[in-house]
């Protein structure tokens, strides 16, 4: 069965509870069989992480098992390569689905078969009107819809035809088989909803075997019922779905009767979910495809240097109920930063870099300081940080007229550079554009930090440095979010709300030199400037480029 590496304890939720109840009163003969079953047809995104924690989790915590099931039954839409990357994506999740993988497509006989079965009784028929008069015969919200003419075709007949479809004499749309329910019912899912289709289109598990594929609704009840899930969870839109899944249960001479509940699907603010508008995303060229570290896929949020644990502890803190809503995106963001804190090692880089010259340090010296791998975790040691007389600093930590409340780099100023020495700023220069691309101090030696003349120096200002002779150039991507809306999946088109800036190279960064062979997709803190993984994909041995997670705090507030 499934596990994971969670360390915070699940907390309860109305479905757990039903759950609970049920074990207690032993309903289903104390057995707990949920199933997450996404359709082969996209990459998974964070909210199929929900769905895959409360499935997986449910029966990781109540001794159960989750059948991890692929819902093929549209052919003309699904891809192995999809598949593919889901099944990684749950795995890299933390959850495991044991021995054997389900398909819906291994159930085609049985669609089949209970459908001649529901035409022996009565309950379905071959329905040969267009695809446009059925639905004109469907009826609306507010009026009954009117029996098709071929309602009430013999038992015999429906037999027989059914029998031609399966053998490939009708082209797509000739005839389809509608279950034989209630023309006027107020929920319109019950009106004589169809149950198999013809579709000429090899299917990539079954190949030619079949020219009928059944309908989803149909195949999602009967996969739940061969398959004896006792819970079958999903989202909130299929409540109205479920007099029908229970209707298909009711009358099929089916091997178990599962039961459906519904909970609220997550909406995420700046986030686009649905799979059909992340597909234009990518065919458009608008991201840079699926794994892009601004898409809401998790191979996009596994790029950009989310974590597993990050999206459990996000699962978690979301928690589950019937009521829609829209979570902030801060929320996300801050469990990456929560977990990140405690997990990710601690470097230095300087993502504008400005040169430093400590004019009283001698030319050719140089002497080791420690930072610390984790401040919070001490057995992880130190590293040394060369100090040199030339230095990079970020360009933001100075400023030549300092606004009020400055306390960094200033004229005339004093300053601490972390682990190392006290600086004064003597003076600094511009290049012909203003802009300023040198700075002058001389330090205290006696400042050091971690000796004890460092305590006489009182500053307010901590900057990070790297030496120039001791440091590389990297590449490092910050990403900002993709939309500047707070909800692009309201929106008729998400195209004008994309962010234009939501994604900037900085070219001359420098990151120590320790890091030249960070390997790739592990992620780290650059101190003072968010934490950032090492790129999967554009990374080269010697030459890492980092992708901006999340900046340590939330700046997007402030804007
Ligand atoms: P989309 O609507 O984006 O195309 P989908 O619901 O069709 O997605 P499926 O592959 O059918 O995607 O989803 C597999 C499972 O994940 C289903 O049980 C579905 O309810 C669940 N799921 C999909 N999106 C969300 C979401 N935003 N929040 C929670 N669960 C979700
Ligand atoms: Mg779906």
């Amino acid at each position: 069965m499934s596990k994971t590496t969670s360390s915070n304890a699940p907390a309860t939720n109305f479905i757990r509870n039903i759950v609970s109840d049920d074990l207690k009163a032993n309903t289903n003969q104390g057995r707990v069989a949920t199933r997450f079953p996404p359709e082969p047809n996209g990459y998974l995104h964070i909210g199929h992480a929900k769905s895959i924690c409360l499935n997986f989790g449910i029966a990781r915590d109540f001794g159960g098992e989750c059948h991890m099931r692929f819902d093929d039954t549209n052919p003309t839409k699904e891809d192995t390569e999809y598949v593919d990357s889901i099944l990684d994506a749950v795995k890299w999740l933390g959850f495991s689905w044991g021995e054997t993988i389900y398909y819906a497509s291994d159930y085609f006989e049985h669609c089949y078969d209970y459908a001649v079965y529901l035409m022996q009784h009565n309950l379905a028929y071959v329905d040969s009107l267009s695809a446009d008069e059925i639905r004109a015969y469907r009826g609306t919200l507010t009026e009954p819809g009117k029996p098709s003419p071929y309602r009430d075709r013999s038992v015999d007949e429906n037999l027989v035809l059914f029998s031609r479809m399966r053998a490939g004499e009708f082209p797509d749309g000739a005839h389809v088989v509608r279950a034989k329910i209630n023309m006027a019912s107020p929920n319109m899912n019950l009106r004589d909803p169809a149950l198999f289709r013809i579709r000429h289109h090899p299917h990539w598990r079954t190949g030619d075997s079949w020219c009928i594929y059944p309908m989803y609704d149909y195949a999602h009840a009967v996969s739940d019922a061969v398959e004896h899930i006792t819970h079958s969870i999903c989202t909130l839109e299929f409540e109205d779905h479920r007099p029908l899944y229970d209707w298909v249960i009711e009358n099929c001479p089916v091997p178990y009767r599962p039961r459906q509940y519904e909970f609220a699907r997550l909406n995420l603010t700046f986030t686009m979910m649905s799979k059909r508008k992340l597909l234009e995303l990518v065919q458009e060229n608008l991201v840079e495809g699926w794994d892009d570290p601004r898409m809401p896929t998790i191979v996009g949020l596994r790029r950009r240097g989310y974590t597993p644990g990050a999206l459990r502890l996000f699962c978690e803190r979301i928690g589950v109920s019937k009521a829609d809503s829209l979570i902030d995106v801060s929320v996300l963001e801050d469990c990456v930063r929560d977990d990140l804190n405690e997990h990710a090692m601690r470097g230095i880089a300087v993502l504008d870099p400005v040169k430093l010259v400590i004019e009283n340090y001698p030319q050719d010296n140089e002497e080791i300081c420690h930072a610390p791998n984790h401040p919070q975790k001490k057995d992880l040691g130190h590293r040394p940080v060369p100090f040199t007389r030339e230095l990079w600093i970020e360009r933001e930590d100075f400023m030549a007229e300092p606004s009020e409340g400055f306390f960094r780099m200033v004229p005339g100023g004093m300053v601490r550079l972390r682990y190392a020495y006290v600086v004064k700023c003597t003076g600094f220069s511009s290049d012909a554009n203003g802009q300023v691309n040198e700075i002058r101090a001389e330090y205290f030696p006696e400042s050091r930090s971690g000796t004890s003349g460092s305590d006489a120096f009182k500053v307010k200002g901590n900057i990070h440095w790297l030496s120039v002779a001791h440091s590389i150039e990297a590449e490092v991507r910050v990403f900002d979010r993709l939309f500047n809306d707070p909800n692009p999946a309201g929106a008729e088109d998400f195209r004008p709300l994309l962010n234009p800036n939501s994604k900037s190279v900085l070219e001359g960064a420098r990151i120590e030199n320790s890091l030249i062979d960070a390997a790739p997709g592990s992620h780290w803190q650059f101190e003072r400037k968010g934490y950032f993984c090492v790129d999967t994909k554009d990374s080269k041995s010697g030459k890492p480029v980092f992708n901006l997670a999340v900046t340590l705090k939330d700046t997007w507030q402030k804007r």
